[in-house]
Parts: C-alpha cells; sequence; structure tokens
C-alpha cells in the first residue's frame, strides 16, 4: 500500500481536506495511508519555537533546521527501513505536471515537506530533501495548499480510488491533450442542445467527436502541448 506522510506546521489544515470526498474513501478502503506530522513537535525548546531570523537580513521568519530533521527521522524511522522519497514543496522546484505525476505514483513511500513564513533553512533541504516541486509560477504563503495538490493528484491514479482507470487515462494532460466537452441531462438546457453525435449511440462516431474536440480545443486554449 502506498504511504504518504506530510510534515507541515499546520496539519490540521491537511487533516480537513484528505478526510473528504474521493480521497477520505481511498484512505477508509484502506487504498493509501496518509499521515500528517506537526513539526512544532519536534522542537527543541520548551517553546516549541520553530522559526528565526534570516542570517544577512531580510523579511520575515524561516524555518529552524532542526525540527524538521527530527520530524522527517521520525517519520523515517516508523517506516522501518523502508526507502522513501522527500519531497519539498517549493516555487523554486520543478513544476508540477500529469507525467511527474504518473511517475511519483509508483512510489512506494513519499514524505512531503510544507514550508512556510519566508521558506526552510537551506542545511536541512540540503541534507533530508530528495526532489523540490513546484506548483506553479506564483508564491503562496504556505505550503499545505501544494502538498495537498500533490497528495490529491497522485491519490486520484491509485487503482481502486477512482471508479474506473478510464476516469484519468483519457482526461486532460493525459496525452499531452485537453479533455473534450462533456455534457450530461437535459439533452437541451436554455435552448443550448448537446451535440447531436453525443445522442447517436454509434461509438464510432462519439470516438470520432471526442477526439477531434479533443485537438480542438487543445489548439484553441494550449497549443504549446501538441508541440
Ligand atoms: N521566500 C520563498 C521564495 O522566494 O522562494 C517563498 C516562501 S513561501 C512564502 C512559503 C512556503 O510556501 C515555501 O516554503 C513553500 O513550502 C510554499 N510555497 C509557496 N509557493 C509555492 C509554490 N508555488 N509551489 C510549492 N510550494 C510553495
Amino acid at each position: 500500500m502506498m504511504r504518504i506522510d506530510i510534515a507541515t506546521l499546520f496539519p490540521q489544515m491537511c487533516d480537513v481536506v484528505l478526510s473528504e470526498s474521493i480521497i477520505g474513501r481511498a484512505k477508509a478502503k484502506g487504498i493509501v495511508e496518509v499521515h500528517t506530522h506537526n513539526i512544532r513537535d519536534y522542537a527543541e525548546d520548551r517553546y516549541r519555537k520553530v522559526d528565526d531570523y534570516p542570517y544577512g537580513g531580510g523579511l520575515g521568519m524561516l524555518l529552524l533546521a532542526e525540527p524538521i530533521y527530527r520530524c522527517i527521522r521520525s517519520i523515517k524511522d516508523a517506516l522501518n527501513g523502508a526507502a522513501a522519497t522527500v519531497i519539498y514543496m517549493s516555487p523554486k522546484g520543478e513544476r508540477l505536471t500529469q507525467r511527474k505525476v504518473f511517475e511519483l505514483k509508483k512510489i512506494q513511500n513519499i514524505i512531503v515537506l510544507a514550508g512556510h513564513y519566508e521558506g526552510v533553512d537551506q542545511r536541512v533541504l540540503d541534507l533530508v530533501v530528495d526532489e523540490e516541486i513546484s506548483v506553479g509560477d506564483y508564491v503562496l504563503t504556505g505550503g499545505e495548499l501544494p502538498a495537498l495538490t500533490l497528495v490529491d493528484a497522485i491519490l486520484r491514479c491509485l487503482p481502486g480510488v477512482l471508479s474506473d482507470e478510464e476516469c484519468y487515462v483519457n482526461e486532460s494532460h493525459s496525452n499531452n491533450m485537453l479533455e473534450y466537452p462533456q455534457y450530461t441531462r437535459p439533452e437541451v438546457w436554455r435552448g443550448l442542445k448537446v451535440p447531436k453525435e453525443l445522442l447517436s449511440g454509434d461509438h464510432a462516431m462519439i470516438r470520432n467527436w471526442q477526439k477531434d474536440a479533443a485537438i480542438k480545443i487543445t489548439k484553441e486554449k494550449r497549443p504549446d502541448l501538441l508541440k
């Protein structure tokens, strides 16, 4: 079973999201184990201090190296020697793509580190992190939303999480294409009709329509993908 551990200052933020909907059900079904860990529990002093001013000046606070180091060590100890990939969510990291998600879903144990404030002491990143991943070229206040984005994207591609593997095999970004437009009941809504090909019952005609529509929408919205 895949196991994901998230090291964060705000585990409750992650727990709430991960207990809902499809991911919550995947956990309940035992398809995946997800654990959250509060970095503050690994602070060295009785004030549970986890941040300090950056050397050289600059605005804001940085997360201390030692509590993060201890937190990751404790997670690794709980894995009883099994290999784990440590990913730091960072705007400096490799931009997340569906291709990367497919690569990561094959890993048995992933530890995700969410930074906060102005970031993390570089030394602990150098020591414990295997990969840095960004969710896009913008900056968020913390790594919790990026960590949840990554975990959600990986988990929905695990067997048994979605009702049908087709759901993620033929959707946007799976083949450098965007998905074709989709419609549900009623057939006519406020005067707008569902394309007749989709109502034909002719599977070949439906597939052709979907293929052409996917190419058209990709050309219009993301021509860069077709290159
Ligand atoms: N000072 C840092 C910089 O300029 O690169 C930004 C720190 S950001 C305010 C705080 C934390 O949010 C980071 O440690 C990281 O974990 C997370 N974060 C912010 N934007 C992110 C992004 N685009 N992708 C992944 N993580 C991000």
